[in-house]
């Protein structure tokens, strides 16, 4: 291709594939399969995939599953006045964790309240790593300290590029995110005297969900452990169903009344509570909520 032809096809206006509306150059990305995608519509997706890697059909089942994830969080979850904030939703980019459904949303300021921008949500069974981190640079003066960048939290999906082999039990795949995703709290220097806060805070939280300190007793605390306690439930459960089986085996029924259907389930759970280190709980709810919107 000359160099003509070359900038006469850059600044060619191009079709969104999605809505048909043209797209200039600086308001259009290019997707797989020599396709556009203008910037209205690649709102309706995440903002943490590229969209380059995914055909049309991929991002339209993309696009389908945000709307999805939408109507779950407002629908299911309530909104933005549920759950926990932190720090909080003034600030740039915010955690806010709704541990009774299982998932948690990356806040934005500028976005929040922007109903053209579905929200999206992320199961913690999903997760495969969350850590702090800290850019900084070379100072512009000699002998002056290195300057600030940004901080805030890396999360990595399990799915992603970089992620270890021994994925946890419980665990499940991201649908769509393979990139890390960076979720910036701090960009000034006085931005940068809270990030630390907040960032032990939102590590705190993940550990919580993730046991991370189960297997911990405080000082003074006597009894057992979070750990202890769930193996001990799952070990009674499965005890339980067993000495059922038996019972109904025996009985020569062939179908469980509910009753038993509902104890069964209930110490099902509990077992895998058990085998996944608490991450079942999670799942169940995640599960529970995105399931009631179709
Ligand atoms: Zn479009």
């Amino acid at each position: 291709m000359g160099f003509f032809d070359f900038f006469k096809n850059m600044f060619k206006k191009q079709t969104c594939a999605f809505c048909g509306g043209e797209c200039g150059v600086m308001t259009r990305t290019k997707i797989k399969g020599d396709e556009y995608i203008c910037s209205k519509c690649d709102d309706l997706c995440s903002q943490h995939i590229r969209k380059g890697r995914f055909t049309k059909d991929e991002l339209s089942a993309h696009m389908e599953y945000m709307k999805r994830s939408d109507r779950v969080f407002k629908e299911v979850i309530g909104g933005f006045d549920k759950g926990e904030c932190i720090p909080h939703p003034n600030n740039r980019q915010t955690f806010q964790f709704f541990d009774e459904h299982g998932m948690f949303i990356i806040r934005e300021s500028s976005r929040d309240r922007n109903e053209n921008y579905p929200v999206e949500l992320f199961r913690y069974d999903q997760l495969a790593g969350y850590e702090p981190y800290f850019e900084d640079r070379a100072p512009s003066e000699e002998g002056k300290p290195r300057e600030f960048v940004e901080g805030g939290i890396k999360l990595t999906f399990i799915g992603g590029r970089d992620i270890p082999n021994d994925i946890r039990k419980g665990a499940m795949a991201h649908p769509y995110i393979t990139e890390t995703v960076k979720v910036c709290m701090a960009k000034t220097d006085r931005e940068r005297e809270d990030h630390l806060k907040y960032v032990d805070n939102i590590i705190a939280h993940f550990d919580y969900i993730f046991g991370v300190h189960d297997a911990e007793k405080g000082l003074f605390q006597f009894g057992m452990s979070k750990e202890e306690k769930r193996n001990l439930q799952g070990n009674v459960a499965m005890v339980n169903t067993f000495i059922d089986a038996v019972k109904i085996a025996k009985s020569g029924q062939t179908e469980l009344t509910p009753e038993q259907q509902a104890e069964f389930d209930k110490n099902k759970a509990l077992m895998n509570d058990a085998a996944t280190g608490g991450l079942a709980k999670y799942t169940r709810a995640a599960d529970d909520a995105w399931n009631k919107i179709q």
